[in-house]
């Protein structure tokens, strides 16, 4: 019998054998300020209800398949334009990969483009759909290159842009003229995919404009509205666009108790809303208490997290992290990036634990 690696290194592709897995960190103990989660629960009567409702889920069957139900509510609560439907993906993750599959093409290597830094998911599933990739860099102030990022769709015919409204890991928006134009420059031959995962502290969308472009794609997550944990995204397009993306997807992508918990949480929305408006409140909060910070630099932000550049990142990351706060050390993703530290807004009594420790590591 031949050995393990021979059979790892003769079997799995060697791009993947080359790089490492998507790394998240072990934070039991810490307050986690890292990931953009919604810290609040639903209100415990609420998950009361919830759990009573999950009592009467078919584990038994599999799902409805038109998920026709939960597709109603997404897009009669969540501002999906009439005459337009929703694909549901199992995190937004899942739909990322699910549009670079359907571009992917058979005779030459398709294209997918994305202003950088930005979300890494846009890379990973461009090059496992066998796609290549072009980052396009960001101006130092973080806003987009727009002369950059036109020549490079003029060169390379992207099938796919991926923009990040408000981009993660800057927290910025892109101004809305300059995405027109991309989706605009993309006309006839590439789609323009709007990524609204922080919609909620934005409160900024294209949504309401799918009528006015063929070729955009809207998508959103609950994960960061307060629903990591259930998995479920979602995207709008144009009716003929989705039916062919549904064909890539897996049929049963939704469980069934992600489907309940969902319908459910839609149900009493407003109170996720609320949540996110404490969010965006802390958000002007934390923001102007690192402003006053002598030596820190905070960049604007319209989502749930907040980009500071520190006179040293590793070192600000390192004594966080033995003040047990995990926070995201992106300093070395990106020349744009050098020195910052990403920090995902918490309730205020995080916040404020996380600023006494943030202080203190400078200070020491
Ligand atoms: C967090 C995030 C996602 C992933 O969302 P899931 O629905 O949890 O998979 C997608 N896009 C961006 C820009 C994100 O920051």
């Amino acid at each position: 019998m031949s050995s393990i690696d021979t059979l790892v290194n003769t079997t799995i592709r060697s791009d993947v054998r080359a790089i490492h897995g998507y790394h998240v960190a072990d934070a039991s103990g810490y307050i986690k300020l890292d990931a953009m989660e919604n810290p609040y629960h639903l209100p415990h009567h609420l998950r009361e209800e919830l759990a009573r409702r999950l009592v009467d889920v078919t584990l038994n069957r599999y799902p409805v398949a038109s998920y026709a139900t939960i597709k109603q509510s997404v897009c009669a609560r969540l501002g999906v334009p009439a005459g337009y439907d929703v694909m549901l993906g199992n995190g937004s993750d899942e739909l990322i990969s699910i549009l670079c599959m359907g571009c992917a093409l058979q005779d030459r290597r398709a294209v997918v483009l994305a202003p950088t830094p930005s979300f890494v998911m846009y890379q990973r599933s461009a090059q496992f759909a066998g796609m290549d990739y072009v980052g396009v860099p960001l101006k130092a102030d973080l806003t987009l290159d727009m002369p950059a990022m036109l020549a490079a769709i003029k060169q390379h015919k992207p099938s796919l842009v991926f923009l990040s409204y408000p981009n993660n890991p800057t927290g910025n928006l892109f101004a809305a003229d300059d995405i027109v134009a991309i989706i605009k420059a993309l006309d006839g031959f590439g789609l323009a995919v709007v990524d609204e995962a922080y919609e909620p502290f934005a409160q900024q969308t294209f949504m309401h404009r799918l009528p006015e472009f063929n070729n955009l794609v809207v998508m959103r997550t609950v994960s960061k509205l307060g629903l990591a944990g259930i998995r479920l995204g979602y995207m709008s397009a144009a009716p003929q666009l989705l039916a062919e993306f549904d064909k890539v997807r897996p049929p049963y992508n939704i469980n069934v108790l992600t489907q309940a918990a969902a319908e459910f949480a839609l149900d009493h929305v407003e109170v996720l809303n609320q949540q996110a408006t404490a969010l965006r409140a802390a958000r002007a909060d934390l923001t102007a208490a690192l402003a006053a910070m002598p030596g820190v630099e905070v960049f604007p932000s319209a989502a749930n997290f907040i980009l500071i550049r520190v006179p040293n990142s590793d070192d600000a990351y390192a004594k966080l992290l033995s003040r047990k706060v995990l926070v995201k050390n992106v300093g070395k993703m990106h020349d744009v990036l050098a020195n910052c530290l990403r920090i995902t807004v918490s309730t205020p009594e995080e916040n404020s634990t996380f600023l006494d420790a943030f202080a203190a590591s400078l200070a020491s």
